[in-house]
């Protein structure tokens, strides 16, 4: 019998089988797939985001910034409990190459950076003087700089943050180097989203939320970018988070669930999954266990395919 079609948690009390549907667009898809069932975890939240998956805990992180918490799903367990609560309205988060925690942060509207001691490291909180916006999502480059997004969704209303007056004049992507002044990687945006590398870190895949599409950039090694054209238009609501697979393919966050697009561009398939889908991880020991926040739940479902090393 196929293991990756056998569910992950079958016997686990509260965890929701539903009937997973993948469905194909194009030929290239067809190895993509896995489990029949697609596991609704936990329920309950008002808007979940930011999922980071700590392979050496087998936990995984994950925001439910309206309900100004942070919780945690432990594998082996099968539970899921609070870690952060109040969080400090916390959106995306991520995973850097020492195992440490990268958080952004509606709230105090700032990227932080746990230690292992548990104490936070604010990585950035201003750009010339002026008070980000709201800190969406947030990757780490090989080379130790973190990039991020900062739209306004968080201080345009009190409902995931602190409504306030925005102090800079757009929603820009931020690179820094820890220790050092973040700076504008690229200003040419309405509301940047989720970010992630491709494999090799030579491109660099941004959403913008507000005009529903992908963009590509090339990066080059002093962190300038060049580019920037539409990657993808999103057929189904809008792009928010994403992350790639093993192959190079882009799991993008929809309205729908997840499209699944090549490097080439193409929309390959498609996950479909009860709720819009904010953003994902993958997770596992072998990587190969996609996790989901879906609006109200968390979701997951094994693959036949791993995801790529970073960002966690
Ligand atoms: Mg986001």
């Amino acid at each position: 019998m196929n293991p990756y079609r056998q569910p992950l948690n079958p016997s686990r009390r509260g965890v929701e089988r539903l009937p997973a549907r993948f469905e194909s667009l194009d030929e290239r898809f067809e190895p993509v797939s896995g489990d029949f069932e697609l596991l609704r975890l936990s329920t309950g939240y008002r808007w979940t985001e930011g999922p980071a998956y700590f392979p050496a805990g087998r936990y995984l992180l994950f925001s439910d910034a309206p309900n100004d918490q942070v919780l945690r799903y432990d594998e082996v367990t099968g539970r899921t409990s609070a870690f952060l609560a109040p969080a400090g309205y916390h959106n995306g988060h991520s995973v850097d190459r020492q195992g440490r925690l990268l958080s952004c942060e509606h709230g105090a509207r700032r990227v932080t950076r746990t230690e292992p001691d548990g104490s936070l490291t604010v990585l950035a909180d201003h750009y010339q003087g002026k008070r980000l916006n709201s800190p969406n999502d947030i990757v780490e480059h090989g080379d130790g700089s973190i990039w991020f997004t900062d739209p306004d969704y968080g201080i345009d209303t009190d409902y995931e943050g602190f409504a306030a007056e925005q102090e800079l004049d757009g929603c820009y992507l931020f690179r820094v180097v820890p220790g050092e002044e973040p700076r504008v990687a690229c200003a040419d945006f309405e509301r940047p989203n989720g970010l992630a590398f491709s494999l090799d870190e030579s491109r660099l895949y941004v959403a913008d939320s507000e005009r529903a599409h992908l963009r590509v950039f090339d990066v080059a090694p002093d962190g300038t970018l060049n580019g920037g054209e539409v990657f993808a238009e999103c057929t189904a609501g809008v792009f928010d988070g994403f992350r790639l697979d093993a192959a190079g393919r882009l799991w993008c966050s929809s309205a729908e669930g997840v499209h699944v697009y090549d490097p080439d561009g193409t929309l390959l398939g498609k996950l479909h999954v009860p709720e819009t889908v904010a953003n994902l991880t993958f997770g596992g020991p072998k990587r190969n266990d996609l996790y989901l926040t879906g609006s109200t739940s968390l979701y997951t479902i094994r693959l036949r395919v791993a995801g790529a090393p970073f960002p966690r």
